[in-house]
Protein backbone atom coordinates (compact mmCIF):
# COMPACT_ATOMS: atom_id res chain seq x y z
CA UNK A 1 0.00 0.00 0.00
CA UNK A 2 1.36 3.11 -1.18
CA UNK A 3 0.48 6.39 1.19
CA UNK A 4 1.29 10.25 0.57
CA UNK A 5 0.88 11.59 4.16
CA UNK A 6 0.55 15.35 3.86
CA UNK A 7 0.70 17.41 6.62
CA UNK A 8 1.83 21.23 7.75
CA UNK A 9 4.00 20.58 10.71
CA UNK A 10 6.34 17.57 11.53
CA UNK A 11 8.74 16.69 14.07
CA UNK A 12 11.73 17.57 13.88
CA UNK A 13 10.93 19.59 11.35
CA UNK A 14 8.62 22.12 12.09
CA UNK A 15 6.47 21.74 15.24
CA UNK A 16 3.37 24.12 16.67
CA UNK A 17 1.41 21.99 18.56
CA UNK A 18 0.41 18.05 18.64
CA UNK A 19 -0.04 17.45 15.00
CA UNK A 20 3.70 17.77 14.75
CA UNK A 21 4.62 15.23 17.00
CA UNK A 22 1.56 12.67 15.47
CA UNK A 23 3.32 13.17 11.66
CA UNK A 24 6.59 13.14 13.02
CA UNK A 25 6.20 9.65 14.47
CA UNK A 26 2.48 7.49 13.15
CA UNK A 27 4.59 7.79 9.35
CA UNK A 28 7.69 5.35 11.28
CA UNK A 29 5.16 3.05 12.93
CA UNK A 30 3.01 2.92 9.39
CA UNK A 31 5.99 1.87 7.69
CA UNK A 32 6.46 -0.13 10.47
CA UNK A 33 3.22 -2.23 9.42
CA UNK A 34 4.60 -2.35 5.83
CA UNK A 35 3.09 0.56 4.50
CA UNK A 36 4.86 2.68 1.84
CA UNK A 37 4.35 6.21 3.29
CA UNK A 38 6.19 9.56 2.11
CA UNK A 39 5.78 12.73 3.82
CA UNK A 40 4.98 16.04 2.38
CA UNK A 41 5.20 19.20 3.51
CA UNK A 42 6.04 23.21 3.23
CA UNK A 43 10.00 24.14 3.38
CA UNK A 44 10.04 26.51 6.27
CA UNK A 45 13.17 28.54 7.12
CA UNK A 46 13.36 26.04 9.98
CA UNK A 47 14.30 23.27 7.77
CA UNK A 48 17.82 23.48 7.03
CA UNK A 49 18.99 22.39 3.90
CA UNK A 50 22.65 21.40 5.23
CA UNK A 51 21.38 20.13 8.76
CA UNK A 52 18.53 17.82 7.58
CA UNK A 53 20.85 16.97 4.28
CA UNK A 54 18.37 17.44 1.54
CA UNK A 55 18.82 16.77 -1.81
CA UNK A 56 16.80 17.75 -4.88
CA UNK A 57 13.97 15.90 -5.72
CA UNK A 58 14.85 15.17 -9.27
CA UNK A 59 11.38 13.20 -9.79
CA UNK A 60 9.39 15.94 -9.19
CA UNK A 61 10.91 18.74 -10.74
CA UNK A 62 9.67 22.49 -10.39
CA UNK A 63 5.88 23.53 -11.17
CA UNK A 64 4.62 26.69 -11.91
CA UNK A 65 1.56 26.75 -9.32
CA UNK A 66 -1.32 29.22 -10.52
CA UNK A 67 -2.01 31.54 -7.55
CA UNK A 68 -4.59 34.09 -8.54
CA UNK A 69 -3.15 35.95 -11.72
CA UNK A 70 0.68 34.75 -11.21
CA UNK A 71 2.56 31.85 -10.27
CA UNK A 72 4.92 30.93 -8.43
CA UNK A 73 7.74 28.17 -8.71
CA UNK A 74 7.22 25.00 -6.24
CA UNK A 75 10.87 23.79 -5.76
CA UNK A 76 11.02 19.92 -4.04
CA UNK A 77 13.31 18.89 -1.73
CA UNK A 78 13.44 15.36 0.31
CA UNK A 79 15.48 13.38 3.01
CA UNK A 80 14.72 10.69 5.55
CA UNK A 81 13.32 11.57 8.26
CA UNK A 82 16.44 10.73 10.99
CA UNK A 83 17.68 7.02 11.75
CA UNK A 84 14.61 5.58 9.16
CA UNK A 85 14.14 4.85 5.97
CA UNK A 86 10.91 7.02 5.55
CA UNK A 87 11.23 9.56 2.84
CA UNK A 88 9.82 13.20 3.59
CA UNK A 89 9.40 15.79 0.64
CA UNK A 90 9.21 19.55 1.08
CA UNK A 91 7.76 21.91 -1.29
CA UNK A 92 9.87 24.85 -1.44
CA UNK A 93 8.84 28.58 -2.10
CA UNK A 94 11.10 31.84 -0.61
CA UNK A 95 8.10 33.90 -0.54
CA UNK A 96 5.69 31.58 0.95
CA UNK A 97 7.40 29.73 3.92
CA UNK A 98 11.07 31.69 3.80
CA UNK A 99 10.08 33.12 7.13
CA UNK A 100 10.46 32.46 10.71
CA UNK A 101 6.98 31.26 11.49
CA UNK A 102 4.88 28.30 10.56
CA UNK A 103 1.38 30.12 10.47
CA UNK A 104 2.57 33.42 12.65
CA UNK A 105 4.72 36.01 12.44
CA UNK A 106 6.56 35.66 16.03
CA UNK A 107 7.14 39.12 15.82
CA UNK A 108 3.77 40.41 16.07
CA UNK A 109 1.89 37.43 17.06
CA UNK A 110 -0.81 37.43 14.50
CA UNK A 111 -1.53 35.09 11.52
CA UNK A 112 0.15 35.92 8.39
CA UNK A 113 -1.99 37.57 6.10
CA UNK A 114 -1.64 35.42 2.89
CA UNK A 115 -2.05 32.01 4.70
CA UNK A 116 -4.58 30.71 2.68
CA UNK A 117 -2.78 31.83 -0.72
CA UNK A 118 0.22 29.91 1.19
CA UNK A 119 -1.52 26.62 1.55
CA UNK A 120 -3.45 26.76 -1.53
CA UNK A 121 -0.09 27.15 -3.03
CA UNK A 122 1.07 24.09 -1.05
CA UNK A 123 -1.89 21.78 -1.77
CA UNK A 124 -1.68 22.26 -5.53
CA UNK A 125 2.35 21.88 -5.15
CA UNK A 126 1.66 18.69 -3.41
CA UNK A 127 -1.00 17.54 -6.44
CA UNK A 128 1.62 17.65 -8.52
CA UNK A 129 3.87 15.69 -6.66
CA UNK A 130 1.38 13.21 -5.88
CA UNK A 131 0.99 12.44 -9.92
CA UNK A 132 4.93 11.97 -10.34
CA UNK A 133 6.28 10.02 -7.68
CA UNK A 134 7.34 6.97 -8.25
CA UNK A 135 4.74 4.33 -8.06
CA UNK A 136 1.21 4.73 -8.15
CA UNK A 137 -0.31 5.83 -4.82
CA UNK A 138 -3.18 4.22 -3.07
CA UNK A 139 -4.11 6.92 -0.51
CA UNK A 140 -3.86 10.43 0.35
CA UNK A 141 -3.64 10.86 4.15
CA UNK A 142 -4.30 15.01 4.49
CA UNK A 143 -4.68 16.62 8.15
CA UNK A 144 -6.89 19.99 9.22
CA UNK A 145 -7.79 22.41 7.27
CA UNK A 146 -4.02 23.24 5.47
CA UNK A 147 -4.69 20.38 3.33
CA UNK A 148 -8.63 20.39 2.97
CA UNK A 149 -8.78 21.28 -0.90
CA UNK A 150 -6.78 18.01 -1.56
CA UNK A 151 -9.67 15.73 -1.35
CA UNK A 152 -11.65 17.68 -3.68
CA UNK A 153 -8.79 18.09 -5.98
CA UNK A 154 -8.89 14.32 -6.57
CA UNK A 155 -12.48 13.88 -6.43
CA UNK A 156 -13.46 17.17 -8.74
CA UNK A 157 -10.07 18.88 -10.40
CA UNK A 158 -8.35 15.38 -10.96
CA UNK A 159 -11.52 13.04 -11.09
CA UNK A 160 -10.34 12.24 -15.04
CA UNK A 161 -6.85 11.94 -14.41
CA UNK A 162 -5.19 8.58 -15.13
CA UNK A 163 -3.11 8.37 -11.94
CA UNK A 164 -5.58 10.03 -9.46
CA UNK A 165 -8.77 9.53 -9.91
CA UNK A 166 -8.49 6.15 -8.28
CA UNK A 167 -6.39 7.56 -5.11
CA UNK A 168 -8.82 7.78 -2.12
CA UNK A 169 -8.54 10.32 0.56
CA UNK A 170 -8.43 10.25 4.77
CA UNK A 171 -8.81 13.07 6.26
CA UNK A 172 -7.95 13.31 10.01
CA UNK A 173 -9.18 16.45 12.08
CA UNK A 174 -6.94 17.41 14.79
CA UNK A 175 -8.58 20.44 16.14
CA UNK A 176 -11.76 21.89 14.45
CA UNK A 177 -11.60 24.95 16.26
CA UNK A 178 -9.20 25.99 13.73
CA UNK A 179 -11.13 25.44 10.27
CA UNK A 180 -8.77 27.84 7.66
CA UNK A 181 -11.82 30.38 7.32
CA UNK A 182 -10.48 32.68 4.08
CA UNK A 183 -11.98 35.67 2.11
CA UNK A 184 -14.05 34.71 -0.66
CA UNK A 185 -11.65 36.48 -2.98
CA UNK A 186 -9.45 33.41 -3.19
CA UNK A 187 -11.59 31.24 -4.86
CA UNK A 188 -10.14 31.82 -8.00
CA UNK A 189 -6.78 31.01 -6.36
CA UNK A 190 -8.21 27.57 -5.28
CA UNK A 191 -9.14 26.89 -8.95
CA UNK A 192 -12.61 26.08 -8.23
CA UNK A 193 -15.66 28.20 -9.41
CA UNK A 194 -17.87 30.69 -7.78
CA UNK A 195 -20.36 28.08 -8.26
CA UNK A 196 -18.98 25.85 -5.42
CA UNK A 197 -19.12 29.30 -3.30
CA UNK A 198 -22.77 29.30 -3.72
CA UNK A 199 -25.07 28.96 0.84
CA UNK A 200 -24.88 25.60 1.52
CA UNK A 201 -21.89 24.19 -0.96
CA UNK A 202 -18.64 22.91 0.00
CA UNK A 203 -16.60 25.88 0.07
CA UNK A 204 -18.92 27.89 1.82
CA UNK A 205 -19.34 29.13 5.70
CA UNK A 206 -20.69 32.44 6.74
CA UNK A 207 -19.69 34.10 3.84
CA UNK A 208 -16.02 32.95 3.57
CA UNK A 209 -14.48 30.00 2.84
CA UNK A 210 -13.70 27.08 4.78
CA UNK A 211 -10.90 24.24 3.59
CA UNK A 212 -11.79 22.26 6.86
CA UNK A 213 -15.52 21.81 5.59
CA UNK A 214 -14.20 20.95 2.00
CA UNK A 215 -12.25 18.30 3.50
CA UNK A 216 -14.91 16.90 5.26
CA UNK A 217 -17.32 16.94 2.24
CA UNK A 218 -15.11 15.81 0.10
CA UNK A 219 -12.67 13.05 1.75
CA UNK A 220 -13.52 9.76 1.23
CA UNK A 221 -13.11 8.97 4.54
CA UNK A 222 -12.94 11.02 8.07
CA UNK A 223 -11.50 10.43 11.40
CA UNK A 224 -10.44 11.92 14.88
CA UNK A 225 -7.78 11.53 16.77
CA UNK A 226 -9.91 10.16 19.76
CA UNK A 227 -12.97 8.12 19.62
CA UNK A 228 -14.75 10.62 22.49
CA UNK A 229 -14.26 13.91 20.23
CA UNK A 230 -15.57 12.51 16.55
CA UNK A 231 -18.92 12.04 19.03
CA UNK A 232 -18.32 15.78 20.45
CA UNK A 233 -18.33 17.39 17.22
CA UNK A 234 -21.43 16.21 15.79
CA UNK A 235 -23.56 17.24 19.12
CA UNK A 236 -23.59 20.85 18.53
CA UNK A 237 -22.30 23.69 18.52
CA UNK A 238 -19.76 24.05 21.61
CA UNK A 239 -18.09 21.29 19.97
CA UNK A 240 -18.48 21.79 16.63
CA UNK A 241 -17.40 25.09 15.84
CA UNK A 242 -20.65 25.78 13.15
CA UNK A 243 -19.17 22.17 11.43
CA UNK A 244 -21.62 19.95 13.31
CA UNK A 245 -24.16 19.54 10.65
CA UNK A 246 -21.73 18.93 7.79
CA UNK A 247 -19.97 16.26 10.25
CA UNK A 248 -23.58 14.69 10.98
CA UNK A 249 -24.42 13.86 7.32
CA UNK A 250 -20.84 12.27 7.20
CA UNK A 251 -21.20 10.27 10.64
CA UNK A 252 -20.90 6.61 8.69
CA UNK A 253 -17.38 7.83 7.33
CA UNK A 254 -16.29 9.26 10.69
CA UNK A 255 -13.93 7.71 13.00
CA UNK A 256 -11.94 8.19 16.20
CA UNK A 257 -8.07 6.58 16.82
CA UNK A 258 -6.59 7.67 19.68
CA UNK A 259 -2.89 9.17 19.33
CA UNK A 260 0.38 7.36 20.47
CA UNK A 261 3.41 8.82 21.98
CA UNK A 262 6.81 8.75 20.92
CA UNK A 263 8.24 5.72 23.04
CA UNK A 264 11.51 7.42 21.58
CA UNK A 265 11.07 10.84 22.51
CA UNK A 266 9.05 10.28 26.09
CA UNK A 267 9.95 7.89 28.07
CA UNK A 268 11.85 8.19 31.41
CA UNK A 269 13.48 5.53 31.27
CA UNK A 270 15.82 6.80 28.65
CA UNK A 271 15.43 10.55 28.50
CA UNK A 272 17.94 12.39 27.89
CA UNK A 273 16.72 15.34 28.62
CA UNK A 274 15.74 14.91 32.26
CA UNK A 275 18.51 14.83 35.32
CA UNK A 276 17.47 11.30 36.61
CA UNK A 277 15.99 8.47 34.86
CA UNK A 278 13.30 6.24 36.41
CA UNK A 279 11.13 3.55 35.67
CA UNK A 280 7.93 2.64 37.43
CA UNK A 281 9.67 -0.16 39.16
CA UNK A 282 12.66 2.03 40.55
CA UNK A 283 10.92 5.70 40.98
CA UNK A 284 13.91 6.77 43.03
CA UNK A 285 14.58 9.16 40.00
CA UNK A 286 11.55 10.64 39.80
CA UNK A 287 11.93 12.72 43.25
CA UNK A 288 15.28 13.57 42.43
CA UNK A 289 14.20 15.14 39.53
CA UNK A 290 11.47 16.64 41.28
CA UNK A 291 14.24 18.19 43.30
CA UNK A 292 15.61 20.03 40.23
CA UNK A 293 12.47 21.18 38.89
CA UNK A 294 11.87 22.81 42.36
CA UNK A 295 15.42 24.38 42.24
CA UNK A 296 14.17 25.31 38.82
CA UNK A 297 11.52 27.51 39.73
CA UNK A 298 13.60 28.87 42.35
CA UNK A 299 10.49 27.52 45.06
CA UNK A 300 11.93 26.12 48.23
CA UNK A 301 13.35 22.10 48.19
CA UNK A 302 11.79 22.36 51.56
CA UNK A 303 7.73 20.82 52.02
CA UNK A 304 5.99 17.34 51.27
CA UNK A 305 3.23 18.89 49.42
CA UNK A 306 3.19 17.84 45.68
CA UNK A 307 4.05 20.15 42.35
CA UNK A 308 1.38 20.54 39.58
CA UNK A 309 2.77 21.15 36.03
CA UNK A 310 1.22 22.15 33.10
CA UNK A 311 2.60 22.82 30.17
CA UNK A 312 0.48 24.26 27.02
CA UNK A 313 -0.22 26.63 24.14
CA UNK A 314 -2.06 30.16 25.87
CA UNK A 315 -5.51 29.97 24.12
CA UNK A 316 -9.07 30.14 25.49
CA UNK A 317 -9.48 26.05 24.59
CA UNK A 318 -6.86 25.26 28.08
CA UNK A 319 -9.06 26.25 30.57
CA UNK A 320 -6.89 29.31 31.91
CA UNK A 321 -9.73 31.10 32.92
CA UNK A 322 -10.63 28.53 35.28
CA UNK A 323 -7.56 28.30 36.70
CA UNK A 324 -8.00 32.19 37.27
CA UNK A 325 -11.15 31.60 39.30
CA UNK A 326 -9.67 29.06 41.89
CA UNK A 327 -5.99 31.30 42.50
CA UNK A 328 -6.44 32.17 45.64
CA UNK A 329 -8.56 28.59 46.97
CA UNK A 330 -5.34 27.12 45.23
CA UNK A 331 -3.14 28.75 46.77
CA UNK A 332 -4.18 28.78 50.50
CA UNK A 333 -3.34 24.27 49.96
CA UNK A 334 -0.23 22.54 50.53
CA UNK A 335 0.48 22.85 46.52
CA UNK A 336 2.90 24.45 44.34
CA UNK A 337 2.05 25.11 40.30
CA UNK A 338 4.84 25.60 37.53
CA UNK A 339 3.75 26.46 34.21
CA UNK A 340 5.26 26.23 30.83
CA UNK A 341 3.73 28.09 27.58
CA UNK A 342 3.00 30.16 25.11
CA UNK A 343 0.12 32.08 23.14
CA UNK A 344 -2.55 34.91 23.54
CA UNK A 345 -1.29 38.05 25.69
CA UNK A 346 -4.31 38.00 28.00
CA UNK A 347 -3.05 34.83 29.54
CA UNK A 348 0.14 35.87 29.85
CA UNK A 349 -0.52 38.59 31.92
CA UNK A 350 -2.46 36.58 33.87
CA UNK A 351 0.17 34.12 34.71
CA UNK A 352 2.39 36.94 35.74
CA UNK A 353 0.02 38.50 37.77
CA UNK A 354 -0.51 34.82 40.09
CA UNK A 355 2.92 35.22 39.51
CA UNK A 356 3.69 38.24 41.02
CA UNK A 357 1.06 37.41 43.94
CA UNK A 358 2.49 33.72 44.73
CA UNK A 359 5.93 34.12 44.45
CA UNK A 360 6.66 31.23 46.29
CA UNK A 361 4.48 28.92 45.11
CA UNK A 362 3.90 29.78 41.38
CA UNK A 363 6.27 29.97 38.54
CA UNK A 364 5.61 30.79 35.08
CA UNK A 365 7.90 30.37 32.02
CA UNK A 366 6.51 31.89 28.78
CA UNK A 367 8.49 29.92 26.56
CA UNK A 368 8.81 27.55 23.94
CA UNK A 369 11.35 24.75 26.09
CA UNK A 370 11.18 21.39 24.86
CA UNK A 371 14.16 20.57 27.62
CA UNK A 372 12.10 22.50 30.40
CA UNK A 373 8.65 20.71 29.28
CA UNK A 374 10.55 17.32 29.96
CA UNK A 375 11.86 18.23 33.28
CA UNK A 376 8.21 19.10 34.14
CA UNK A 377 6.52 16.07 33.28
CA UNK A 378 9.63 14.32 34.97
CA UNK A 379 9.50 16.38 38.12
CA UNK A 380 5.80 16.93 39.01
CA UNK A 381 3.44 15.03 41.13
CA UNK A 382 0.27 16.11 39.10
CA UNK A 383 -0.66 17.42 35.98
CA UNK A 384 -3.26 19.75 34.79
CA UNK A 385 -5.48 19.56 31.69
CA UNK A 386 -8.61 21.67 32.76
CA UNK A 387 -9.18 21.91 28.59
CA UNK A 388 -12.60 23.08 27.22
CA UNK A 389 -11.90 20.88 24.32
CA UNK A 390 -9.55 18.25 23.72
CA UNK A 391 -9.69 16.33 20.31
CA UNK A 392 -6.67 14.47 21.65
CA UNK A 393 -4.40 15.83 24.18
CA UNK A 394 -1.15 14.60 24.40
CA UNK A 395 0.71 16.14 27.84
CA UNK A 396 -1.93 13.94 29.83
CA UNK A 397 -0.41 10.86 27.98
CA UNK A 398 3.55 12.07 28.49
CA UNK A 399 2.00 12.35 31.75
CA UNK A 400 0.67 8.86 32.48
CA UNK A 401 4.26 7.48 31.48
CA UNK A 402 6.33 9.61 33.31
CA UNK A 403 4.04 8.35 36.65
CA UNK A 404 2.79 12.14 36.64
CA UNK A 405 -0.79 12.03 37.83
CA UNK A 406 -3.44 13.72 35.59
CA UNK A 407 -6.33 15.92 36.87
CA UNK A 408 -8.52 16.48 33.53
CA UNK A 409 -11.49 17.58 32.65
CA UNK A 410 -13.14 15.03 31.10
CA UNK A 411 -13.75 15.93 27.14
CA UNK A 412 -12.53 14.19 23.74
CA UNK A 413 -9.15 12.07 24.32
CA UNK A 414 -8.93 13.30 28.00
CA UNK A 415 -12.37 11.86 28.81
CA UNK A 416 -10.80 8.38 26.63
CA UNK A 417 -7.21 7.84 28.19
CA UNK A 418 -7.81 8.96 31.82
CA UNK A 419 -9.75 6.68 34.50
CA UNK A 420 -10.74 8.63 37.43
CA UNK A 421 -9.72 7.05 41.26
CA UNK A 422 -13.39 8.08 42.27
CA UNK A 423 -15.32 6.24 39.86
CA UNK A 424 -12.79 3.56 38.77
CA UNK A 425 -10.67 2.77 41.68
CA UNK A 426 -9.59 -0.38 40.08
CA UNK A 427 -8.52 1.19 36.61
CA UNK A 428 -7.83 4.46 38.14
CA UNK A 429 -4.56 6.75 36.60
CA UNK A 430 -5.93 10.04 37.50
CA UNK A 431 -8.87 12.50 38.66
CA UNK A 432 -11.57 13.66 36.46
CA UNK A 433 -13.68 16.25 36.52
CA UNK A 434 -17.22 16.69 34.36
CA UNK A 435 -19.09 20.52 34.19
CA UNK A 436 -16.88 23.15 33.31
CA UNK A 437 -16.86 25.21 36.58
CA UNK A 438 -14.20 26.05 38.86
CA UNK A 439 -15.80 24.93 41.41
CA UNK A 440 -15.35 21.21 39.87
CA UNK A 441 -11.56 22.08 39.09
CA UNK A 442 -11.00 22.62 42.94
CA UNK A 443 -12.75 19.65 43.99
CA UNK A 444 -10.64 17.64 41.61
CA UNK A 445 -7.30 19.30 42.73
CA UNK A 446 -8.91 19.03 46.57
CA UNK A 447 -9.37 14.81 45.77
CA UNK A 448 -5.85 14.61 44.31
CA UNK A 449 -4.50 16.26 47.34
CA UNK A 450 -6.27 13.42 50.02
CA UNK A 451 -4.98 11.17 47.41
CA UNK A 452 -1.47 12.04 47.47
CA UNK A 453 -1.48 11.83 51.65
CA UNK A 454 -1.86 8.20 50.92
CA UNK A 455 1.60 6.86 49.38
CA UNK A 456 0.46 3.78 48.92
CA UNK A 457 -2.84 4.18 47.22
CA UNK A 458 -0.49 7.18 45.08
CA UNK A 459 2.21 4.75 43.76
CA UNK A 460 0.02 2.39 42.73
CA UNK A 461 -2.08 5.13 40.75
CA UNK A 462 2.22 6.16 39.21
CA UNK A 463 3.22 3.07 38.11
CA UNK A 464 -0.41 2.31 36.80
CA UNK A 465 -0.12 5.20 34.24
CA UNK A 466 3.50 4.41 33.43
CA UNK A 467 2.18 0.90 32.90
CA UNK A 468 -1.00 1.98 30.22
CA UNK A 469 0.20 1.30 26.17
CA UNK A 470 -0.13 4.49 24.31
CA UNK A 471 2.14 3.44 21.76
CA UNK A 472 1.99 4.07 18.12
CA UNK A 473 2.01 0.64 16.83
CA UNK A 474 -1.25 0.63 18.48
CA UNK A 475 -2.73 3.14 16.86
CA UNK A 476 -0.81 2.71 12.90
CA UNK A 477 -2.31 -0.73 13.43
CA UNK A 478 -5.90 0.91 13.61
CA UNK A 479 -4.95 3.31 10.86
CA UNK A 480 -3.66 0.84 8.57
CA UNK A 481 -7.03 -0.83 9.35
CA UNK A 482 -8.84 2.90 8.37
CA UNK A 483 -6.35 3.27 5.27
CA UNK A 484 -7.84 -0.17 3.82
CA UNK A 485 -11.38 0.52 4.22
CA UNK A 486 -11.27 3.99 2.96
CA UNK A 487 -9.20 2.44 -0.48
CA UNK A 488 -11.88 -0.04 -0.60
CA UNK A 489 -14.63 2.48 -0.31
CA UNK A 490 -12.89 4.49 -3.13
CA UNK A 491 -12.91 1.30 -5.51
CA UNK A 492 -16.12 0.40 -4.82
CA UNK A 493 -17.31 3.58 -5.56
CA UNK A 494 -15.49 4.58 -9.08
CA UNK A 495 -16.58 0.20 -10.33
CA UNK A 496 -20.53 1.39 -9.43
P1 LIG B 1 -2.17 21.03 21.27
O1 LIG B 1 -1.89 20.23 20.03
O2 LIG B 1 -3.60 21.48 21.40
O3 LIG B 1 -1.22 22.17 21.46
P2 LIG B 1 -1.34 18.64 22.72
O4 LIG B 1 -1.35 18.30 24.17
O5 LIG B 1 -1.99 17.66 21.79
O6 LIG B 1 -1.96 20.09 22.55
O7 LIG B 1 0.17 18.80 22.23
C1 LIG B 1 0.98 19.85 22.62
C2 LIG B 1 2.41 19.50 22.35
O8 LIG B 1 3.19 20.71 22.35
C3 LIG B 1 3.02 18.64 23.41
O9 LIG B 1 4.07 17.89 22.85
C4 LIG B 1 3.57 19.69 24.41
O10 LIG B 1 4.57 19.18 25.24
C5 LIG B 1 4.09 20.72 23.46
N1 LIG B 1 4.14 22.08 24.01
C6 LIG B 1 3.12 22.97 24.11
N2 LIG B 1 3.55 24.14 24.62
C7 LIG B 1 4.87 23.99 24.84
C8 LIG B 1 5.90 24.85 25.36
N3 LIG B 1 5.63 26.10 25.73
N4 LIG B 1 7.15 24.37 25.44
C9 LIG B 1 7.43 23.10 25.06
N5 LIG B 1 6.52 22.24 24.57
C10 LIG B 1 5.25 22.68 24.46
Amino acid sequence: MRVLFVTAEAVPFAKVGGLADVAGALPVALANQGVDVRVILPKYASVDDRKYSLQRAEDLGEVDVPVDASSRRATFSWTYYPNTAVKVYFVGNDHYFGREGIYTDPGTGDGYKDNGERFIFFMKAVMHAARLLDGELDLIHCHDHQTGLIPAYLKVTYSADRVLSRVASLFTIHNLAYQGLFSPSLMPATGFGLEYFSPLSPFEFWGRINFMKVGIHYADVLNTVSPRYAQEIQMGEEYGFGLQGVLQDRKEDLYGILNGIDDSVWNPETDPLIPYRYSATDLSGKSKNKEALLRRCGFSPDGDGPVIGLISRLTDQKGFDLLEQIVDPLFSLDVRVVVLGTGQKKYQDLLQAIQGKYRLKFRVFLAFDDPLAHLIEAGSDLFLMPSRFEPCGLNQLYSLKYGTVPIVRSTGGLADTVQDLGSEPERATGFKFEAYEPEALLAAVRRALRAYQDRSTWQQLMRRGMQQDFSWAASARQYLELYRKTIRKRRNERST
